[in-house]
């Protein structure tokens, strides 16, 4: 027993770009530090019917089951798949990064006979092998993942979902770090369900896992011959807490992380979605531009990147470990590392929700140069900055 006295934890300050958490508003922090209340308490009630409404705006679907899954986004992935899948059912999953792998274990823990299509980190899928991939292995579910934070590539859905539809499967999105970050449509492209995750773009801790089910989904959850295999994820049950008819009890709500959920969307419906969309991109082109006038490279073709994270090779020579520890320890700047093929190979630079500002751009690639230029580079010196500014004036003009 070397320890006899303990304080409370105080964070250091932190500029968070990397894949998650990213940033918090002061006021979704004041709003997590709000006094508890019972989990059927009215006005807490009253807060998850707001929750709901405002998920439903942000999904922009009018699916009557959309709700808050206690737990981080795999929590919510492990609920659309559990609930969906019975034991011996297909499932088609497409792996282009780390999370489509993720799922394609959660679905065959869950009992899915699992067919994967993979594609290289980095690159997406077409519709046309997927169609082919369906026509042949004929899954109730094909998963895929939106935005791959593993490997920054961003995967169209529209044309997907059709394909997926006309096979007579259901669409299951993997949209944890594209809600509230670029446009994201469950009605208009008929995604059956799908999960996302309260610490990427919607800027609130994490803690909660945003879902929301099409009735094609609800109808084949009913339909179920077998008891859902999580019993903390069970839809059928979660959905009675949920509902304004039964408030059945089933597990005590992570009261206080639904207040930070509730005020993260009342922020991200006051910026207005469109224009939220707007500045992610406008952030994402001033980085680019930065990060290429300190001669970085991106790591994924231009058609498919993320606006919310960048992918960039890290440069011959260049220590990766000694740069991300430089940005931590003298700037207090988080930066991802490469996840699995990409590991050592790139950095991931999250510009997520609130962390998506210019003074965050412009912070970073400057303290990115030193850090450069302390690893022998020879950036010329405010290179990174200019561009992005001039960036910057672009976006204004046009
Ligand atoms: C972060 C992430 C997850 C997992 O979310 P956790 O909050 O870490 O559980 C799943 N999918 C994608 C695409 C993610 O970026």
């Amino acid at each position: 027993m070397a320890e006899t006295h303990f304080a409370p934890f105080q964070p250091p300050s932190r500029i968070l770009l990397g894949p998650g958490p990213s940033g918090v508003s002061a006021r979704v922090l004041s709003a997590l530090a709000a006094p508890t209340i019972g989990h059927l308490d009215p006005q807490f009630l009253k807060l998850m019917d707001e929750t709901q409404q405002m998920l439903r705006a942000v999904f922009r679907t009018g699916n009557r089951l959309t709700l808050a899954v206690s737990g981080t986004g795999s929590a919510g992935m492990e609920a659309c798949v559990v609930n969906l899948i019975e034991p011996g059912d297909r499932m088609l999953v497409c792996v282009n990064g780390v999370f489509g792998g993720r799922m394609a274990d959660v679905a065959a823990r869950a009992g899915a006979v699992v067919r994967k299509l993979e594609r290289p980190f980095g690159e997406v899928f077409s519709a046309a092998e997927i169609e082919a991939a369906i026509a042949e292995f004929k899954p109730k579910v094909t998963g895929i993942v939106h935005a791959e934070t593993s490997t920054g590539a961003l995967q169209p859905v529209p044309e997907i979902s059709r394909v997926v539809h006309a096979g007579g499967s259901m669409l299951l999105l993997d949209c944890v770090t594209s809600l509230a970050g670029l446009p994201v449509e469950i009605d208009e492209w008929e995604v059956d369900a799908a999960y996302s995750g309260t610490q990427k773009c919607l800027s609130c801790p994490p803690g909660l896992s945003p879902v929301t089910f099409s009735d094609r989904a609800v109808a084949a959850m009913d339909a179920r011959k077998t008891k859902v295999a999580s019993w903390y994820l069970d839809m059928s049950m979660v959905r009675n807490y949920w509902s304004q008819q039964s408030r059945a009890y089933h597990h005590t709500a992570p009261i206080n992380m639904n207040y930070g959920l509730h005020a993260a969307l009342c922020e991200v419906l006051e910026e207005v979605l469109p224009k939220r969309f707007a500045r992610h991109l406008r952030n994402h082109l001033a980085l680019r531009a930065g990060v290429e006038a300190l001669g970085l490279e991106y790591a994924v073709a231009e058609a498919c990147r993320l606006p919310v994270l960048n992918a960039v090779k890290i440069p011959a020579g260049v220590n990766d470990q000694a740069v991300r520890a430089q940005l931590l320890g003298e700037y207090g700047i988080e930066i991802g590392a490469g996840l699995g093929p990409m590991a050592g190979k790139t950095w991931r630079v999250g510009l997520m929700g609130v962390s998506s500002s210019p003074t965050n751009v412009l912070v970073f690639l400057a303290a990115l140069e030193s850090c450069l230029n302390a690893q022998g580079g020879e950036c010329r010196a405010g290179a990174g900055v200019a561009a992005a500014n001039a960036s910057y004036v672009a976006s204004a003009k046009s």
